[in-house]
């Protein structure tokens, strides 16, 4: 549920005409309801009710956005990073040191040292090279880092192969085969406090069952861990969790996932540690575009809007699906190609696709579009950076200014010995 109605006729979020933040921000605008982030908090924590002080990290990735974080912040979670600049995203909007975990295969030498500096909760280690970097790290420093192994469980999460995870093919993890003689291994580094199990099998699931199995293997990891005498005190089981795309779409609900879980581990006697992004976020932004015009096509008409696949990448990333609609629909449906002003036909939005009747000028948005939107955004054609809003109610703020082409290309600089 979200909260991104039409009210006499018009699309809302929350109380605020979307027409109004057209008329005050530009377009494109991503536009984000803070009632819904926090719907969509309280709903995932009420499912893991069951679960013993469950741990829970919003995935920054997917929404980096300084207030969205707040909003999160303000509701108890700490945050999932996979980069130094996430760390301090995560620390600017007030999230606590300790209740920050940093995941990612390829994390530096120096935004190792900079979560250690930091205090953060726990490092989820991705190779026994990364433990054994940190162990030095953490010594040099007198202090002890908290760890987890990830572990690739080899599942196939039936999701897009860009956003799987946990094939053996892909690079998240340490082989679930040799995780026990990794995981002893680093337990005896000075530097190191060994104290869990990770994983995270991919995005955008549809199906627990993946989810399900890759949990039962993490189960038999920790037995088999503690049986040679090793602690293992956490368990963190990732994100993942999809949401609908398209309107009447049916996912899993959070409070099946809770109860999955809640019965898949109710024998580990662990702190178990979540990591949602997507299913907190996706459903609480839309992207608002103004058709630029409509050309005729030879079968279909193109429906051109200013937004394009440097602001919103799934489409031509993953053939993603988000649902197109006017801001004031006027009841006449079409059948039309939705593409942005970008020149690869890669900025396509929608071929064939069943629609609100567009002219130019009439204001639309692309639905589910507050996860892994504006965090992917480049400046491909020149394009700047779109600004973000957050609503609250009948208030709405800028919380990310627009990036003009300009201010990147001030950025730039040419080199004496250019000069002709
Ligand atoms: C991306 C990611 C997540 C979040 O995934 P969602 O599908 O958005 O819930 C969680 N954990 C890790 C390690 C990730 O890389």
């Amino acid at each position: 549920m979200d909260h991104f109605e039409l009210r006499d006729g018009a699309l809302y979020a929350e109380d605020v005409p979307l027409s109004a933040i057209a008329d005050d921000v530009g377009t494109p605008v991503y536009v984000y309801s803070r009632a819904t982030l926090v719907r969509h908090a309280r709903v995932f924590r009420d499912a893991l009710a069951e679960l013993k002080d469950p741990h829970i990290a919003f995935a920054v990735k997917s929404n980096p956005n300084l207030s969205v974080l707040r909003v999160l912040a303000n509701e108890g979670y700490g945050a999932d990073v996979v980069s130094g600049g996430e760390l301090r995203r995560a620390l600017a909007a007030g999230m606590k040191a300790e209740d920050i975990v940093f995941s990612g295969v390829g994390k530096t030498h120096g935004e190792l040292q900079e979560g250690l500096e930091a205090g953060i909760g726990q490092f989820n280690i991705e190779s026994e090279e990364e433990g054994y970097e940190l162990a030095a790290i953490a010594r040099r420093l007198g202090m002890k880092a908290a760890c987890a192994l990830r572990v690739n469980p080899d599942v196939d999460a039936r999701t897009h192969e860009k956003i799987s995870t946990g094939k053996r093919e892909n690079k998240f993890g340490v082989p679930l085969d040799r995780a026990a003689e990794i995981y002893t291994a680093l337990s005896q580094e000075d530097g190191l406090d060994m104290r869990g199990i990770a994983v995270h099998i991919g995005s955008q699931l549809a199906d627990l069952e993946p989810l399900e199995t890759a949990f039962g293997k993490v189960g038999a990891l920790i037995a088999e861990l503690r049986a040679a005498g090793c602690k293992v005190t956490h368990a963190d089981l990732g994100g993942g969790l999809g949401v609908p795309y398209k309107a009447g779409e049916e996912l899993p609900a959070p409070a099946e996932y809770g109860a999955m879980v809640a019965r898949v581990t109710k024998d580990w006697d662990v702190r178990l540690m979540f990591e949602p992004g997507r299913v907190i976020a996706g459903n609480a932004g839309v992207l608002l575009t103004r058709v630029i015009r409509v050309k005729r096509g030879i079968e279909r008409p193109f429906v051109v809007v200013d937004a394009a696949m440097n602001d919103l990448a799934r489409p031509a990333m993953y053939g993603a699906w988000h649902d197109f609609e006017a801001v004031k629909p006027s009841g006449a449906r079409t059948v039309a190609h939705i593409v942005g002003p970008i020149c690869e036909t890669g900025d396509t939005f929608a071929m064939d696709r069943e629609c609100d009747e567009l002219v130019a000028g009439d204001l639309a948005v692309f639905r589910t579009a507050g996860a892994y939107g504006a965090t992917m955004a480049s400046s491909y054609n020149s394009r700047g950076f779109v600004a973000e809003v957050l609503v609250d109610g009948d208030r709405h703020a800028v919380v990310a200014e627009r990036i003009g082409a300009d201010s990147i290309m001030d950025a730039e600089r040419v080199p004496d010995w250019l000069e002709g």
